[in-house]
């Protein structure tokens, strides 16, 4: 893999069934990348689309060197189609953006700016949301509230995909489930710098959302899983271990009280006999949770070493790599 030419920019977008969209967004993606004079590839992602997609996707990949496709055999969901999308990218800069025109390819210079000052990851800000009010926008404000309290990155929006990353960065992130939102999130673990700028909300003019209502539910436990796995992936034991201890050391505590009073004060054990089950029941509580975490640190083990496992499979690939250069 040594020979292949590292271009600035990278380009990920994840399509599924957009084929009213691609074209519009590959001319203005064009439009903006080539005013830049930098080296880029546009790494077009098809998650398993049942409409022309594909199709419109070949022919802009004949026509352009600049264009790559990674065919999924199914739809695997919008993270698995991130995920296959940042994994085939080679930029030294990586942006993702969704495939519906609603990120206006215009906004790409304004990250790049702020990359250049040094940041790791540079965020989209929805600064002016014209998204539904009670479906979309509360929802998203909670979240957004809730998971920069739990991150500690201070940033407006994690949930917009218009991001930019160094490549080093977004290479070391595993994604699965819907953990796209949280890619910031998860990468303030690497102590990484992140900063955000304004970009543009536009209402989708074609095609349809890919998601109802269940977007909450999924938000809501990924934001659990976010905070389990900032915190605590690493050494869970820490996290199951002080609410053993906190259960076991309350039992023991009853047990003892018990215990000196039935030697020392005629305390009647017949008549404490709630008290003795409750401190046993405590005690056994706590060493189930002790047990619960070492099995944690066991299996976290297991999973960083399985690190390399795929969300996604792939059907096909068309590269332009290693036939011509980037330009
Ligand atoms: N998408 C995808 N796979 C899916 C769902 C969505 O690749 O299973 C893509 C979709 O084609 C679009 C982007 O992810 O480019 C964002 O999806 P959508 O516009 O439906 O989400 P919303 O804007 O409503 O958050
Ligand atoms: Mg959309």
């Amino acid at each position: 893999m040594k020979n292949i030419q590292e271009p600035e920019i990278s380009i990920v977008v994840p399509f599924y069934n957009e084929e009213e969209n691609i074209e519009e967004l590959y001319k203005r993606l064009t439009e903006t990348l080539k005013k830049l004079k930098k080296s880029y590839e546009l790494i077009f992602v098809d998650d398993g689309s049942s409409d022309k997609t594909y199709q419109i996707l070949c022919e802009l990949h004949k026509k352009d060197k600049h264009v790559n496709i990674v065919k999924l055999k199914k739809n695997f969901g919008q993270t698995a189609a991130l995920a296959a999308g940042f994994d085939h990218a080679e930029g030294k800069i990586i942006i993702s953006m969704d495939g519906d025109l609603q990120h206006d390819p215009a906004d790409i210079p304004k990250l790049l700016d702020k990359m250049e000052e040094g940041y790791d990851i540079v965020s989209g800000w929805r600064k002016k949301r014209v998204d539904n009010l009670i479906f979309r926008r509360i929802p998203s404000l909670v979240a957004n509230r809730i998971m920069r309290f739990l991150s500690g990155v201070k940033i407006h929006d994690f949930g917009t995909t218009f991001k930019a990353y160094k490549k080093e960065v977004i290479k070391n992130i595993h994604l699965y489930g819907e953990l796209h939102r949280f890619i910031p999130a998860l990468a303030s673990r690497m102590g990484v710098r992140i900063t955000e700028v304004p970009i543009k909300n536009i209402v989708r003019q074609r095609g349809k959302s890919k998601y109802g209502l269940s977007r909450v539910r999924r938000v809501l436990f990924d934001l659990l899983t976010v905070k389990f796995i900032i915190s605590f992936i690493d050494r869970p034991l820490q996290f199951f271990g002080l609410i053993g201890l906190g259960f076991g050391s309350v039992g023991f505590i009853i047990a003892l009280i018990l215990t000196i009073g039935f030697y020392f004060f005629n305390l009647s054990i017949r008549e404490n006999l709630g008290n003795l089950l409750f401190s046993i029941f405590l005690m056994i509580l706590g060493i189930q949770f002790i047990m619960t975490g070492l099995l944690a640190e066991i299996i976290s083990r297991v999973y960083f070493a399985t690190h390399k496992t795929k969300i996604y499979f792939v059907e096909e690939t068309k590269f332009h790599r290693n036939k011509e250069k980037f330009s």
